[in-house]
Parts: C-alpha cells; sequence; structure tokens
C-alpha cells in the first residue's frame, strides 16, 4: 500500500533505524508514553511538528525577556505516580504552590479571598454570608452528576461566591453552569493535588514547559530520542492492516510495529490514517466527536502589577489578591449564564468569563525584573463567531480590548500597563497547537466522553481498531488536562503488547 513511497536516504541514523515505538506528538503525554517505554528497554523515538516541546505545556518566550505558558498555567492534576516515577524534581520540576489562590473583587468593592488555609475561606466567605461559610465543603456524587448551577445554588446563597467556583465548572468547555454534568469539569479540576495537598493548583518554575521539560529529560535518560519539526503526515498500514511506520511531511520514512499517537482521535483518525482502514462505525464515532471550543488565551507582558480598587492598596508589591486565580468578570451565576448564552447565539461573550494568573509573583525567572508576565483565561469565544472573524485582526484587537476595558473597571490603569500581548482564539488554538477545533480537552469532557466512553464506546483502552496503533493523549482516559495519566497508561498497554509479540 505505501510502496510508492520512496525510502529515506538521510545521513540521520536516527531516522533510518526501526524502531520499537514511534510517538506522533511531544505534548506532555506523548513524552510522558517514550519515558515509560523507554525504561522499559523499548527503542522510541518521539516526532513532534512544532519546533518545540510540550504541546499545551509549553513555555514560549514570545516577547524578549517574557516567558509565557502559552497555553495551560496551572498545575495540579499531573499524577502523583508520574511525579514519583520519573523523578520530575530531579529532573528539574519545581512547583511554587499558591496561598490564596483565588481572588474575586466585585463592582461594588468588596472582594473573596478563597485557598487552602480553612480559617482564611471562614472570614473571608462570612463577610458574605455566615451560613455559606458553614456549607462550605463538597459533596463529589452531585457534582458528578448535576448541574453546577444546581449543586451550587443548593448549597450556597453568595452570588459571588458559586461565581467563583463556578468559573471551574465551566472552564476549557461551551457548556454553560446549568448544563447536566458541567459539575464533572469541576470535579475534575478539583480532584488534583500538589506536593499532597489536595485541590491546590501550583505554578511551575520556568512555566508549564518545565513540566514538558522534565519529563522529556527522563525519557532522553532512559534513551529515548525526541525530534521537532517532525510532522507526520500519514500512518503506513500494512495489507494484513497492521501499522508498519509513519510518513513524515518531508517524505522520511521511519518504521516501527508500534505507533502511539498523542495527537487528537480526530486528528489522527480522519487526517493520519489512510482512507478506509476504519471499521465504518468507529469512523463515524470519531467523526461526530464534540471538538468544540470557546476558549481564548491571552498572554500579556506589564510593566506593572494591577491595582485592584477594592484593596484600597496601591503600591507596586505584591499582595494577597495578587498571588492564585484572579476572577474578573462575571459575578453570579445568572452573568455567568449569559456569557455562555452570548456564545450560544454566536457571538464572543459580552461580558466574558476571565482567569487572571500573575505567575512572576513567585516566578522570577521568566520575566524581567520589576515588570510581569500575566496570562488570561477567557471565556466564551465561538470558533466561528456569527459577527465577524478572528482572521480579521480589527475584529481580534476589539475582543481584547473589551477584555481589557473590563479588567480597567477592577483595576484603573491596567490597559496603560502593557508592553505586548499574544492571542490564541480557537481556531489559532488548532492552527498553532494542533488542537481540533480548538478544544483544549482533545474532546469535550461531557458525560458521554468520559470513562468507557473515551475517546468513543468500546476503544477506552487505548488500543484502536488498527492493530499495532494507539492513542496516548487527553482525547482517552481520564481525560484533559496536564495529567500524564494517559501516557503512562498507554505505555502499559503498548509494553504488555510488545511483550507478545
Ligand atoms: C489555553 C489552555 C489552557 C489550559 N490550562 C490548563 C491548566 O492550567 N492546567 C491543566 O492541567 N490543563 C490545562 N489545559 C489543558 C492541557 O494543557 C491539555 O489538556 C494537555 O496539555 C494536553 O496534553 P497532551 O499531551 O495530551 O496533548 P497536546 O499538548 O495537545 O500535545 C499533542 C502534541 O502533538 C503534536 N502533533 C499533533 N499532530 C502531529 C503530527 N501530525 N505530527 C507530529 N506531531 C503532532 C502537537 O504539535 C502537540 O505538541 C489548558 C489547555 C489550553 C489550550
Amino acid at each position: 500500500m505505501w510502496k510508492q513511497f520512496r525510502k529515506f536516504s538521510s545521513s540521520s541514523t536516527a531516522k533510518e533505524k526501526k524502531w520499537d515505538a514511534l510517538i506522533i506528538g511531544g505534548g506532555h503525554n506523548g513524552l510522558t508514553a517514550a519515558a515509560y517505554l523507554a525504561r522499559s528497554g523499548l527503542s522510541v523515538a518521539v516526532l513532534e511538528r512544532r519546533h518545540l516541546i510540550g504541546g499545551a505545556a509549553v513555555t514560549e518566550e514570545l516577547i524578549p525577556g517574557f516567558k509565557f505558558s502559552r497555553c495551560s498555567y496551572l498545575q495540579s492534576l499531573l499524577r502523583p505516580c508520574v511525579i514519583k516515577e520519573l523523578e520530575l524534581k530531579r529532573h528539574g520540576l519545581k512547583l511554587l504552590k499558591r496561598s490564596p489562590s483565588s481572588f474575586t473583587p466585585c463592582r461594588d468593592g468588596r472582594y473573596l479571598l478563597l485557598g487552602p488555609d480553612k480559617e482564611l475561606n471562614y472570614s473571608e466567605i462570612s463577610k458574605f454570608s455566615k451560613s455559606d461559610a458553614d456549607a462550605y465543603s463538597r459533596d463529589l456524587m452531585d457534582l458528578l452528576l448535576a448541574p453546577a448551577s444546581k449543586v451550587l445554588n443548593n448549597w450556597f446563597e453568595t452570588e459571588v461566591l458559586k461565581a467563583t467556583l463556578a468559573t471551574d465548572a465551566v472552564i476549557g468547555s461551551t457548556a454553560g453552569v446549568h448544563t447536566p454534568g458541567s459539575g464533572y469539569v469541576l470535579l475534575h479540576h478539583v480532584m488534583g493535588e500538589s506536593d499532597g495537598d489536595r485541590g491546590i493548583w501550583s505554578y511551575v518554575e520556568g512555566g508549564m514547559g518545565s513540566v514538558s521539560s522534565a519529563i522529556a529529560a527522563a525519557a532522553k535518560e532512559a534513551g529515548a530520542t525526541i525530534l521537532t519539526n517532525a510532522e507526520v503526515s500519514k500512518l503506513m498500514i500494512e495489507d494484513t492492516g497492521r501499522v508498519h511506520g509513519v510518513l513524515l511531511a518531508d517524505g522520511t520514512i521511519l518504521h516501527s510495529s508500534f505507533v502511539l499517537s498523542n495527537a487528537t482521535p480526530f486528528k489522527t483518525f480522519m487526517d493520519l490514517v489512510p482512507d478506509d482502514v476504519l471499521p465504518h462505525d468507529f469512523h463515524n464515532a470519531i467523526k461526530c466527536s464534540d471538538y468544540r471550543s470557546a476558549t481564548t488565551k491571552i498572554n500579556l507582558a506589564v510593566d506593572k502589577l494591577p491595582q485592584f480598587h477594592c484593596c484600597n492598596l496601591s503600591h507596586p508589591d505584591a499582595g494577597p489578591q495578587h498571588s492564585g486565580t484572579i476572577h474578573i468578570g462575571p459575578e453570579s451565576i445568572e452573568e455567568m449564564h449569559s456569557a455562555a448564552q452570548d456564545a450560544e447565539n454566536g457571538l464572543p461573550s459580552r461580558r466574558p468569563i476571565i482567569e487572571m494568573t500573575i505567575p512572576t509573583v513567585f516566578d522570577k525567572t521568566i520575566s524581567p525584573s520589576g515588570k510581569h508576565v500575566i496570562g488570561l483565561f477567557i471565556q466564551y469565544t465561538p470558533y466561528k463567531p456569527s459577527d465577524g472573524s478572528w482572521e480579521n485582526p480589527v475584529y481580534r484587537e476589539s475582543f481584547a480590548q473589551r477584555c481589557f476595558s473590563m479588567i480597567d473597571e477592577y483595576a484603573p490603569g491596567f490597559s496603560s500597563s502593557i508592553i505586548g500581548y499574544d492571542m490564541l482564539t480557537p481556531p489559532d488554538l488548532e492552527r498553532v497547537i494542533g488542537l481540533t477545533g480548538g478544544n483544549i480537552f482533545h474532546g469535550s469532557m461531557g458525560l458521554d466522553s468520559l470513562f468507557l466512553m473515551r475517546p468513543v464506546k468500546g476503544w477506552s483502552n487505548y488500543r484502536t481498531p488498527i492493530e499495532g496503533l494507539y492513542l496516548c493523549g487527553s482525547g482517552t482516559h481520564p481525560g484533559g488536562g496536564v495529567i500524564g495519566a494517559p501516557g503512562r497508561n498507554a505505555a502499559h498497554v503498548v509494553i504488555e503488547d510488545f511483550k507478545k509479540s
């Protein structure tokens, strides 16, 4: 079937040998899989299409001196076993814990701080409602099945508390707070830990790319080869139906009987697998999977910290309000609902939900002294807005300015502190990072796409209908986030099958 492709004839020995396993994509999951495979003695090469590894867990210096966690920005989900087994701390992983971890300024001049400190939480929530302070605990089953709004309305009366907590329920999805199952995304975001502290999200020194670099260092130490600027354009399938290698975009052919794909299931099966080799039902299920997204990330370089007027503080140093995730915008469940409704109607939210983070409060390695890096995780921005196009620089700029003006309402002068920014809308996330539809999780984390249904019913064990082809990215169980579990789990399945081969 693939005889038409010329044999690669480069001097690079890395490309000429037959590998035990090849991995398409150097996201953190592909790198994790590589590390486990190499540690089991397999010869393994990772093929990353970009000029750098990490996928959505990446650090990029886009403005001289300012290093951005360009996509993901906080760590909590990375499985403790991956950190331990791959010795990621020895390979440079350094977590910077945040306390308080969340700050919500209000238009009425009040604010809410939350974090790991129970006493702080009690006194902060009591400013709004004593009964909410008493009720601040969690019931996991409710979270799994119900709309986040139902759970939060049952528990609490303080709108700003509910809005703050609800952000984690809608993050990265097109769902609103009233959508059944939105509680699961909230659960997914509170189930992590940092150095043993549950539910705590940390910054990573050097940005999220340091997670990927530490995993890559573990993989290389075990003998894995990592190639960048190596885009896979097709999988090579024998007439028997078994995988036997990959074809790179530059015409190079690499041979292996085991190929793991860290690309999205959609990309893998709709683009990389040749036509007519997949069972019809499987092909259809992948084709119809939900990759909608309404997430935009803006990374900013600024010359001073935002000064929130509700804090009555005006000095250049960082305070507790700067240390965690700063929630800007909707201050009630209903305002969050209207932000989602705008997107339902095809429009970017008039008052978007903005999660602001300022990693430079803790991490002095990623900006020039006295200056700061700010990340804005923004919803909702439809992939194809009905009133314009993300291709249009004027349209893009006007949406960015809408976000900056909203921040000015709470922190006057913020806009004038901006030195420069980078903006990734859903089509940019697809083009630059390779996230189908701009979906940050490699496919929706709705109840119909989890557990045994991820990526599609019947194929949750990392194997695929093509013998020798495996999935190892966020499109598989347990899903998105900088978590490492799909890569680790897939590697174990491959090792099992390799031993039998
Ligand atoms: C804006 C944003 C913010 C986020 N925030 C957080 C957060 O704070 N914390 C968190 O835990 N999670 C966050 N996430 C989610 C998390 O980053 C992702 O779910 C996770 O990083 C995906 O990892 P992965 O290794 O499975 O895939 P990816 O990181 O998507 O890696 C896949 C890799 O495959 C490569 N590739 C694709 N096709 C090919 C090909 N044909 N040939 C070669 N290479 C190919 C891509 O270039 C990419 O490097 C965020 C995501 C985004 C986009």
